[in-house]
Protein backbone atom coordinates (compact mmCIF):
# COMPACT_ATOMS: atom_id res chain seq x y z
CA UNK A 1 0.00 0.00 0.00
CA UNK A 2 1.50 3.71 -1.22
CA UNK A 3 1.61 6.27 1.66
CA UNK A 4 0.45 8.70 -0.88
CA UNK A 5 -2.11 8.07 -4.28
CA UNK A 6 -2.72 11.06 -6.63
CA UNK A 7 -5.58 9.58 -8.84
CA UNK A 8 -5.51 11.78 -12.04
CA UNK A 9 -5.67 14.94 -10.15
CA UNK A 10 -6.66 18.40 -11.84
CA UNK A 11 -6.44 21.45 -10.13
CA UNK A 12 -7.41 25.31 -11.82
CA UNK A 13 -6.61 28.55 -10.61
CA UNK A 14 -9.46 30.56 -12.33
CA UNK A 15 -8.99 29.67 -16.43
CA UNK A 16 -5.20 28.54 -15.47
CA UNK A 17 -4.72 24.86 -15.40
CA UNK A 18 -2.03 24.47 -12.47
CA UNK A 19 -2.14 20.25 -12.70
CA UNK A 20 -3.34 18.42 -15.57
CA UNK A 21 -4.83 14.94 -14.65
CA UNK A 22 -1.32 14.10 -12.49
CA UNK A 23 -1.37 10.51 -11.37
CA UNK A 24 1.56 9.40 -8.63
CA UNK A 25 2.28 7.88 -5.93
CA UNK A 26 4.84 7.95 -3.01
CA UNK A 27 5.44 3.96 -1.51
CA UNK A 28 5.95 3.40 2.34
CA UNK A 29 9.45 5.09 3.56
CA UNK A 30 10.17 5.86 -0.29
CA UNK A 31 11.40 9.81 -0.19
CA UNK A 32 10.38 11.38 -3.89
CA UNK A 33 10.85 14.40 -4.95
CA UNK A 34 8.83 16.72 -7.10
CA UNK A 35 10.81 18.37 -9.80
CA UNK A 36 10.41 20.89 -12.45
CA UNK A 37 10.84 24.48 -13.49
CA UNK A 38 8.85 27.54 -12.00
CA UNK A 39 4.89 27.30 -12.20
CA UNK A 40 4.37 24.53 -13.52
CA UNK A 41 1.91 23.11 -10.15
CA UNK A 42 4.79 21.68 -7.73
CA UNK A 43 3.22 23.37 -5.03
CA UNK A 44 -0.58 23.33 -5.37
CA UNK A 45 0.34 19.44 -5.83
CA UNK A 46 1.94 19.57 -2.53
CA UNK A 47 -0.90 21.69 -1.03
CA UNK A 48 -2.83 19.18 -2.28
CA UNK A 49 -1.89 16.61 -0.30
CA UNK A 50 -1.45 18.30 2.50
CA UNK A 51 -5.37 19.67 2.32
CA UNK A 52 -4.23 23.15 2.24
CA UNK A 53 -6.31 23.36 -1.00
CA UNK A 54 -9.55 22.09 -1.64
CA UNK A 55 -9.39 19.18 -4.46
CA UNK A 56 -11.15 19.86 -7.57
CA UNK A 57 -11.12 16.86 -9.27
CA UNK A 58 -9.42 12.96 -9.23
CA UNK A 59 -8.92 11.45 -5.54
CA UNK A 60 -6.26 11.46 -3.25
CA UNK A 61 -5.29 9.10 -0.88
CA UNK A 62 -2.86 8.67 2.16
CA UNK A 63 -2.16 4.96 3.17
CA UNK A 64 -4.76 3.86 1.10
CA UNK A 65 -7.58 5.91 2.47
CA UNK A 66 -9.19 8.48 0.47
CA UNK A 67 -8.34 11.94 1.55
CA UNK A 68 -9.95 14.03 -0.48
CA UNK A 69 -12.46 13.57 -4.01
CA UNK A 70 -15.43 14.53 -5.04
CA UNK A 71 -17.46 14.10 -1.59
CA UNK A 72 -14.29 14.53 1.17
CA UNK A 73 -11.91 16.82 1.97
CA UNK A 74 -10.57 16.12 5.34
CA UNK A 75 -8.87 19.03 6.89
CA UNK A 76 -4.59 18.70 7.48
CA UNK A 77 -4.73 17.72 10.93
CA UNK A 78 -6.70 14.70 9.77
CA UNK A 79 -4.22 13.62 7.19
CA UNK A 80 -1.23 12.15 9.41
CA UNK A 81 1.23 14.27 7.60
CA UNK A 82 4.15 16.68 8.52
CA UNK A 83 4.51 19.47 6.90
CA UNK A 84 7.64 21.79 6.22
CA UNK A 85 7.60 25.30 4.05
CA UNK A 86 9.85 26.95 2.19
CA UNK A 87 9.76 29.97 4.90
CA UNK A 88 9.78 27.26 7.85
CA UNK A 89 6.73 29.14 9.63
CA UNK A 90 8.24 29.11 12.66
CA UNK A 91 5.95 30.83 15.29
CA UNK A 92 8.24 33.95 16.41
CA UNK A 93 6.22 34.69 19.99
CA UNK A 94 6.79 30.45 20.77
CA UNK A 95 9.78 29.42 22.30
CA UNK A 96 11.88 26.39 19.56
CA UNK A 97 10.35 23.64 22.19
CA UNK A 98 6.61 25.41 21.87
CA UNK A 99 7.28 25.49 18.53
CA UNK A 100 8.05 21.79 18.06
CA UNK A 101 5.20 20.98 20.33
CA UNK A 102 2.58 23.00 18.25
CA UNK A 103 2.02 19.33 16.03
CA UNK A 104 1.57 17.95 19.22
CA UNK A 105 -2.11 18.92 19.81
CA UNK A 106 -4.07 16.05 21.98
CA UNK A 107 -1.66 14.82 23.72
CA UNK A 108 -0.91 15.09 27.26
CA UNK A 109 1.84 18.58 28.15
CA UNK A 110 4.17 16.29 29.44
CA UNK A 111 3.76 13.96 26.10
CA UNK A 112 4.11 16.77 24.20
CA UNK A 113 7.32 18.03 26.23
CA UNK A 114 9.15 14.87 26.14
CA UNK A 115 7.87 14.13 22.06
CA UNK A 116 9.11 17.49 21.38
CA UNK A 117 12.75 17.41 23.31
CA UNK A 118 13.20 14.20 21.46
CA UNK A 119 12.48 15.66 18.24
CA UNK A 120 15.35 18.19 18.89
CA UNK A 121 17.45 15.89 20.27
CA UNK A 122 17.48 14.03 16.84
CA UNK A 123 18.06 17.07 15.46
CA UNK A 124 20.99 18.54 17.48
CA UNK A 125 18.86 21.53 19.07
CA UNK A 126 18.07 20.02 22.05
CA UNK A 127 20.20 22.80 23.81
CA UNK A 128 18.20 25.28 22.00
CA UNK A 129 14.44 24.43 23.63
CA UNK A 130 14.35 27.71 25.17
CA UNK A 131 15.31 30.03 22.72
CA UNK A 132 13.05 31.94 20.20
CA UNK A 133 13.46 31.29 16.84
CA UNK A 134 15.04 35.27 15.43
CA UNK A 135 17.75 33.73 17.79
CA UNK A 136 18.80 31.06 15.36
CA UNK A 137 20.53 30.72 12.69
CA UNK A 138 18.99 29.66 9.01
CA UNK A 139 20.44 26.31 9.31
CA UNK A 140 18.96 25.50 13.04
CA UNK A 141 15.72 27.40 12.10
CA UNK A 142 15.05 24.96 9.15
CA UNK A 143 16.25 21.87 11.49
CA UNK A 144 13.48 22.99 13.95
CA UNK A 145 10.85 23.09 11.45
CA UNK A 146 11.67 19.73 10.62
CA UNK A 147 12.27 18.61 14.05
CA UNK A 148 8.47 20.00 14.09
CA UNK A 149 7.31 17.93 11.11
CA UNK A 150 8.61 15.24 12.28
CA UNK A 151 7.43 14.89 15.87
CA UNK A 152 4.48 13.32 15.46
CA UNK A 153 5.47 10.47 13.75
CA UNK A 154 3.66 11.15 10.43
CA UNK A 155 3.10 8.82 7.92
CA UNK A 156 3.80 11.34 5.39
CA UNK A 157 6.20 14.29 5.41
CA UNK A 158 5.49 16.96 2.73
CA UNK A 159 8.36 19.48 2.01
CA UNK A 160 8.12 22.51 -0.22
CA UNK A 161 11.36 23.37 -0.77
CA UNK A 162 13.01 22.82 2.24
CA UNK A 163 16.44 24.11 1.25
CA UNK A 164 15.65 27.28 -0.50
CA UNK A 165 16.80 30.02 2.18
CA UNK A 166 20.04 28.35 2.90
CA UNK A 167 23.28 29.59 1.30
CA UNK A 168 25.13 26.92 -0.96
CA UNK A 169 27.36 25.63 1.69
CA UNK A 170 25.07 24.97 4.26
CA UNK A 171 22.35 24.56 2.08
CA UNK A 172 24.69 21.19 1.23
CA UNK A 173 25.25 19.85 5.02
CA UNK A 174 21.56 20.56 5.95
CA UNK A 175 20.21 18.33 2.83
CA UNK A 176 22.53 15.62 3.99
CA UNK A 177 21.08 15.55 7.84
CA UNK A 178 18.19 15.68 6.39
CA UNK A 179 18.06 12.48 4.18
CA UNK A 180 19.61 11.05 6.94
CA UNK A 181 16.86 12.25 9.38
CA UNK A 182 14.08 11.70 6.83
CA UNK A 183 15.20 8.05 6.41
CA UNK A 184 15.71 7.12 9.87
CA UNK A 185 12.05 8.57 10.60
CA UNK A 186 10.78 5.94 8.01
CA UNK A 187 8.16 8.58 6.92
CA UNK A 188 6.82 8.40 3.34
CA UNK A 189 8.22 12.03 1.51
CA UNK A 190 7.13 13.77 -0.78
CA UNK A 191 9.71 16.96 -1.32
CA UNK A 192 9.23 19.61 -4.14
CA UNK A 193 12.35 21.41 -5.29
CA UNK A 194 13.25 23.12 -8.95
CA UNK A 195 16.90 22.16 -8.27
CA UNK A 196 17.62 18.66 -10.40
CA UNK A 197 20.89 18.22 -8.40
CA UNK A 198 18.87 18.27 -5.03
CA UNK A 199 16.22 16.41 -6.48
CA UNK A 200 18.80 13.40 -7.53
CA UNK A 201 20.65 13.98 -3.69
CA UNK A 202 17.04 13.35 -2.04
CA UNK A 203 14.98 11.54 -4.29
CA UNK A 204 14.67 7.72 -4.36
CA UNK A 205 11.94 8.41 -7.18
CA UNK A 206 11.87 11.72 -9.12
CA UNK A 207 8.08 13.08 -10.24
CA UNK A 208 9.22 15.48 -13.29
CA UNK A 209 6.64 17.99 -14.10
CA UNK A 210 6.31 20.51 -17.16
CA UNK A 211 2.92 22.69 -17.20
CA UNK A 212 0.68 20.83 -14.56
CA UNK A 213 1.35 17.46 -16.56
CA UNK A 214 3.98 15.02 -15.30
CA UNK A 215 6.84 13.99 -17.83
CA UNK A 216 8.46 11.49 -16.47
CA UNK A 217 8.58 9.08 -13.14
CA UNK A 218 11.70 7.16 -12.13
CA UNK A 219 14.77 6.66 -10.20
CA UNK A 220 17.69 9.49 -10.61
CA UNK A 221 19.17 7.11 -12.74
CA UNK A 222 16.58 6.46 -14.89
CA UNK A 223 15.40 10.05 -15.20
CA UNK A 224 19.36 11.25 -16.16
CA UNK A 225 20.78 8.01 -18.75
CA UNK A 226 17.16 7.40 -20.16
CA UNK A 227 15.14 11.03 -20.55
CA UNK A 228 11.54 10.52 -22.04
CA UNK A 229 12.09 14.07 -23.84
CA UNK A 230 14.03 17.01 -24.97
CA UNK A 231 12.95 18.41 -22.37
CA UNK A 232 13.48 15.91 -19.49
CA UNK A 233 17.25 15.83 -20.85
CA UNK A 234 17.95 18.83 -20.80
CA UNK A 235 16.44 19.80 -17.35
CA UNK A 236 18.81 17.15 -15.64
CA UNK A 237 21.56 18.75 -17.04
CA UNK A 238 23.67 21.03 -19.45
CA UNK A 239 23.19 19.46 -22.71
CA UNK A 240 24.85 20.60 -26.51
CA UNK A 241 22.09 20.82 -28.63
CA UNK A 242 22.59 19.62 -32.29
CA UNK A 243 19.83 19.22 -35.14
CA UNK A 244 19.65 16.66 -37.88
CA UNK A 245 17.54 14.66 -40.07
CA UNK A 246 17.83 11.10 -40.01
CA UNK A 247 19.02 9.76 -43.86
CA UNK A 248 19.39 6.27 -44.20
CA UNK A 249 18.65 5.16 -40.94
CA UNK A 250 21.07 7.55 -39.35
CA UNK A 251 21.00 11.33 -38.16
CA UNK A 252 23.96 13.04 -39.83
CA UNK A 253 25.94 15.59 -37.17
CA UNK A 254 28.31 17.31 -37.40
CA UNK A 255 30.31 15.13 -34.75
CA UNK A 256 29.03 11.73 -36.01
CA UNK A 257 26.46 9.44 -37.94
CA UNK A 258 24.30 8.52 -35.37
CA UNK A 259 21.69 5.69 -34.79
CA UNK A 260 18.11 7.28 -35.41
CA UNK A 261 16.66 5.04 -32.88
CA UNK A 262 13.57 3.98 -35.70
CA UNK A 263 12.74 7.70 -36.33
CA UNK A 264 11.55 7.77 -39.58
CA UNK A 265 12.91 8.73 -42.69
CA UNK A 266 13.66 12.36 -43.19
CA UNK A 267 12.31 13.44 -39.78
CA UNK A 268 13.94 16.22 -38.31
CA UNK A 269 15.86 15.46 -35.25
CA UNK A 270 17.39 16.83 -31.84
CA UNK A 271 20.49 15.49 -30.80
CA UNK A 272 21.37 16.41 -26.82
CA UNK A 273 24.82 15.23 -26.04
CA UNK A 274 26.06 15.69 -22.12
CA UNK A 275 29.19 17.17 -21.97
CA UNK A 276 30.87 14.54 -19.93
CA UNK A 277 29.24 12.36 -22.97
CA UNK A 278 31.69 14.64 -25.62
CA UNK A 279 35.06 12.69 -25.26
CA UNK A 280 38.25 14.46 -26.15
CA UNK A 281 40.69 12.64 -28.01
CA UNK A 282 44.43 12.92 -29.58
CA UNK A 283 43.95 14.81 -32.82
CA UNK A 284 43.90 12.27 -35.79
CA UNK A 285 42.39 9.91 -33.99
CA UNK A 286 39.19 9.78 -35.68
CA UNK A 287 38.96 9.66 -39.47
CA UNK A 288 37.04 8.54 -42.48
CA UNK A 289 34.27 10.24 -44.78
CA UNK A 290 32.71 13.78 -43.30
CA UNK A 291 29.31 12.15 -41.45
CA UNK A 292 29.93 8.55 -41.83
CA UNK A 293 31.18 7.32 -39.18
CA UNK A 294 29.22 5.30 -36.88
CA UNK A 295 31.64 4.29 -34.34
CA UNK A 296 31.08 7.10 -32.36
CA UNK A 297 34.33 9.20 -33.61
CA UNK A 298 33.99 12.23 -34.88
CA UNK A 299 35.08 13.29 -38.18
CA UNK A 300 36.47 16.83 -37.24
CA UNK A 301 38.89 18.53 -35.39
CA UNK A 302 37.76 20.75 -32.30
CA UNK A 303 39.41 23.50 -31.33
CA UNK A 304 39.92 24.82 -27.94
CA UNK A 305 39.01 28.59 -27.37
CA UNK A 306 38.56 28.13 -23.11
CA UNK A 307 39.50 25.74 -20.83
CA UNK A 308 38.35 25.96 -16.84
CA UNK A 309 38.95 24.03 -13.82
CA UNK A 310 35.42 24.19 -12.09
CA UNK A 311 36.56 21.79 -8.53
CA UNK A 312 35.88 18.31 -9.32
CA UNK A 313 35.71 18.38 -13.25
CA UNK A 314 37.16 21.01 -15.99
CA UNK A 315 35.05 22.43 -18.78
CA UNK A 316 36.75 22.91 -21.81
CA UNK A 317 34.81 25.34 -24.63
CA UNK A 318 35.50 23.52 -27.94
CA UNK A 319 34.64 25.42 -31.58
CA UNK A 320 33.65 22.96 -34.52
CA UNK A 321 33.53 24.44 -38.01
CA UNK A 322 31.70 21.72 -40.24
CA UNK A 323 32.73 21.63 -43.81
CA UNK A 324 29.79 23.99 -44.32
CA UNK A 325 28.10 26.67 -41.89
CA UNK A 326 28.80 28.45 -38.88
CA UNK A 327 30.99 27.23 -36.27
CA UNK A 328 29.53 25.30 -33.64
CA UNK A 329 30.12 25.77 -29.86
CA UNK A 330 30.29 22.72 -27.86
CA UNK A 331 31.26 22.18 -24.38
CA UNK A 332 32.73 19.19 -22.68
CA UNK A 333 33.06 18.31 -19.40
CA UNK A 334 36.21 16.09 -18.16
CA UNK A 335 36.96 14.80 -14.79
CA UNK A 336 39.58 16.44 -12.63
CA UNK A 337 41.95 18.61 -13.57
CA UNK A 338 41.97 18.76 -18.14
CA UNK A 339 43.65 22.56 -19.30
CA UNK A 340 44.99 22.45 -22.63
CA UNK A 341 45.86 25.67 -24.30
CA UNK A 342 43.72 27.92 -26.13
CA UNK A 343 43.92 27.01 -29.68
CA UNK A 344 44.52 23.04 -29.01
CA UNK A 345 43.45 20.49 -31.42
CA UNK A 346 41.05 17.34 -30.55
CA UNK A 347 39.42 14.73 -32.36
CA UNK A 348 35.93 13.94 -30.72
CA UNK A 349 33.97 10.69 -29.88
CA UNK A 350 30.74 10.38 -28.30
CA UNK A 351 29.52 8.15 -25.19
CA UNK A 352 26.27 6.64 -26.68
CA UNK A 353 25.10 6.65 -22.80
CA UNK A 354 25.26 10.61 -22.91
CA UNK A 355 23.71 11.21 -26.50
CA UNK A 356 19.93 11.28 -27.04
CA UNK A 357 18.11 11.71 -29.75
CA UNK A 358 14.45 12.67 -30.35
CA UNK A 359 11.88 14.42 -32.53
CA UNK A 360 12.48 17.89 -32.98
CA UNK A 361 9.50 19.71 -31.08
CA UNK A 362 11.41 23.11 -32.15
CA UNK A 363 12.20 25.61 -28.86
CA UNK A 364 12.26 23.79 -25.83
CA UNK A 365 12.24 25.53 -22.39
CA UNK A 366 14.15 24.94 -18.99
CA UNK A 367 13.75 28.13 -17.20
CA UNK A 368 14.77 27.81 -13.49
CA UNK A 369 17.05 24.76 -13.73
CA UNK A 370 19.67 26.18 -12.11
CA UNK A 371 22.60 23.97 -11.93
CA UNK A 372 22.22 22.71 -14.91
CA UNK A 373 20.45 23.85 -18.31
CA UNK A 374 19.65 26.58 -16.78
CA UNK A 375 19.39 28.45 -20.55
CA UNK A 376 16.20 28.63 -23.06
CA UNK A 377 17.17 26.82 -26.04
CA UNK A 378 17.53 29.82 -29.05
CA UNK A 379 14.69 28.35 -31.04
CA UNK A 380 16.56 29.18 -34.63
CA UNK A 381 15.50 27.55 -37.75
CA UNK A 382 16.95 24.30 -38.05
CA UNK A 383 19.93 24.64 -40.74
CA UNK A 384 20.79 22.27 -43.56
CA UNK A 385 22.72 19.81 -42.40
CA UNK A 386 22.35 20.57 -38.59
CA UNK A 387 23.51 23.00 -36.15
CA UNK A 388 24.85 22.94 -32.65
CA UNK A 389 24.35 25.20 -29.27
CA UNK A 390 26.25 24.41 -26.06
CA UNK A 391 23.53 25.22 -23.43
CA UNK A 392 25.07 26.48 -20.39
CA UNK A 393 23.71 27.49 -16.90
P1 LIG B 1 7.37 27.64 -7.96
O1 LIG B 1 8.52 26.69 -8.13
O2 LIG B 1 7.59 28.95 -8.62
O3 LIG B 1 6.88 27.74 -6.55
P2 LIG B 1 5.35 25.67 -8.62
O4 LIG B 1 5.81 24.65 -9.60
O5 LIG B 1 5.34 25.29 -7.20
O6 LIG B 1 6.15 27.02 -8.82
P3 LIG B 1 2.60 26.40 -8.25
O7 LIG B 1 2.92 27.33 -7.12
O8 LIG B 1 1.90 25.15 -7.93
O9 LIG B 1 3.91 26.08 -9.11
O10 LIG B 1 1.74 27.24 -9.31
C1 LIG B 1 1.26 26.66 -10.51
C2 LIG B 1 0.58 27.76 -11.30
O11 LIG B 1 -0.58 28.18 -10.61
C3 LIG B 1 1.44 29.01 -11.48
O12 LIG B 1 1.17 29.53 -12.75
C4 LIG B 1 0.97 29.94 -10.39
O13 LIG B 1 1.14 31.27 -10.76
C5 LIG B 1 -0.51 29.56 -10.29
N1 LIG B 1 -1.03 29.72 -8.93
C6 LIG B 1 -0.56 29.13 -7.81
N2 LIG B 1 -1.31 29.46 -6.74
C7 LIG B 1 -2.26 30.29 -7.19
C8 LIG B 1 -3.34 30.97 -6.56
N3 LIG B 1 -3.60 30.84 -5.26
N4 LIG B 1 -4.11 31.73 -7.35
C9 LIG B 1 -3.89 31.86 -8.66
N5 LIG B 1 -2.91 31.24 -9.32
C10 LIG B 1 -2.09 30.46 -8.60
Amino acid sequence: MAALDFESVSHHYGRLRALDRLSLSVGEGEVVCLLGPSGCGKTTALRLAAGLEELQTGRVLIGGQVVADAERDLPPEARDVGLMFQDYALFPHLRVLENVAFGLRRRSAAERERLALEALERVGLADYARAYPHTLSGGQQQRVALARALAPGPRLLLLDEPFSGLDQRLRNEIRDSTLHLVKASGAATLMVTHEPEEAMFMADRIVLLRGGRLVQAGTPVECYFRPVDAFAAAFFGEVNRLWGRVEGGRVRTPLAALDAGGLPEGAEVEVLVRPEGLRLLPPGAAGGAPGERSDGLGDLEARVIAARLLGRTSLVHLSLQPAEGAALHLHARVPGRFLPDDGDLFSLALDPAQVFVFPATGPISVQGATGAAGAEATGEAVPEGGAAVAETP
